[in-house]
């Protein structure tokens, strides 16, 4: 089921109820299972799940590398599963722009630094390349390191070109999976204050995967998805305390879906071993999650001691 067309608008990337099924032989892999995700122009958020929770299938549909089984995902106006293969390239080429987590997958070895951010614009027959190329590469703070090959620049350099290659021809989006997944704290710092300063310069929208507690300690809003859909959102703001320092506050919070759908943490699970079904109780100003005890059918909703939450009213 695809929700109304009303839904996502103003939003940049708009994922309804995406749906990636991977089938090999008999075996049915669903990477994606409904997952509903809305990213505001000029945003920087981060994704977060555990390994096989389906982030790399997402960035790959967002991406336009892969298309969904089902459901909907447009990015700035383009259908990705609607697109013919001519838009495809067009998109791959403009809208997005990826950094993948190998370093070498993003840049070719044997063009310098410059030659590298200089070939989207080449393909896409854009005029300005050389000074274009320069101005990027000085953005990323490597004006120093133009005619370097990527085996002469470190990791962090590595993928501080890929930054500039994925913004050579002014994409709307940035994907970023896992960045800086190969490189170590100090260097992953860099980077990701690299993407921070594009995304407060250029005001490219990025969207990055991560496993990066300083990443996702540094964005306003983190998503993590959980067997292909997404669970919970983080969202942080700056507070000024007491002392008149700066203070993030950073609250967690479920997601509901459109169809009423959510999932509870695993932790909260494991706890009241809650299975198969609970009860729910509506309360003036909060919804009770019982366990499932087997009573007279027409009793109220059986309440064990680690049920009853603070807010709880009678
Ligand atoms: P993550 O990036 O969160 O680690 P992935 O998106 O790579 O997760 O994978 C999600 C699930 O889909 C996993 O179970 C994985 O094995 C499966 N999967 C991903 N890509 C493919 C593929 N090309 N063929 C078959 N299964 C795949
Ligand atoms: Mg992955």
């Amino acid at each position: 089921m695809t929700h109304g067309s009303g839904y996502g608008q103003g939003a940049v990337i708009v994922c309804d109820n995406l749906v990636r099924i991977f089938k090999i032989a008999d075996l049915e892999a669903v990477a994606l299972q409904g997952l509903d995700l809305l990213v505001e122009p000029k945003e920087m958020m981060a994704i977060v799940g555990a390994s096989g929770s389906g982030k790399s299938t997402l960035l790959n549909i967002l991406g336009g590398l892969d298309v969904p089984t089902a459901g909907r995902a447009v990015v700035d106006g383009y259908d990705l599963a609607r697109m013919s293969r001519r838009e495809r390239t067009v998109y791959r080429r403009r809208v997005v722009g990826t950094i993948w987590q190998q370093t070498m997958r993003n840049l070719l070895p044997y063009l310098s630094a410059v030659e590298n951010v200089e070939l989207p614009m080449v393909l896409d027959g854009r005029r300005g390349r050389r000074g274009r190329a320069l101005e990027l590469l000085g953005l990323v703070g490597l004006g120093e390191r133009v005619g370097h090959r990527p085996t002469h620049l470190s990791g962090g350099e590595q993928q501080r070109v890929a930054i500039a290659v994925a913004l050579a021809n002014e994409p709307s989006v940035v994907l970023a999976d896992e960045p800086t997944g190969e490189l170590d704290s100090a260097t992953s710092a860099e980077v990701f204050g690299v993407l921070r300063k594009v995304n407060a310069e250029l005001g490219t929208t990025i969207v990055v995967v991560t496993h990066d507690a300083l990443v996702t300690d540094q964005v306003p809003r983190t998503v993590a998805i959980r067997d292909g859909r997404t669970s919970t959102v983080t969202l942080r703001r700056t507070e000024l305390d007491h002392a008149g320092e700066h203070r993030v506050i950073a609250e967690e919070f479920a997601v509901l879906d459109r169809a009423g759908r959510l999932q509870l943490p695993r932790t909260h699970i494991e706890a009241l071993e809650l299975r198969d079904r609970v009860r729910l109780r509506l309360e003036e100003d909060h919804v009770g999650v019982f366990p499932y005890v087997t009573r007279k059918l027409d009793d109220a909703p059986a309440e064990p001691a680690g049920a009853t939450g603070e807010g709880e009213r009678r």
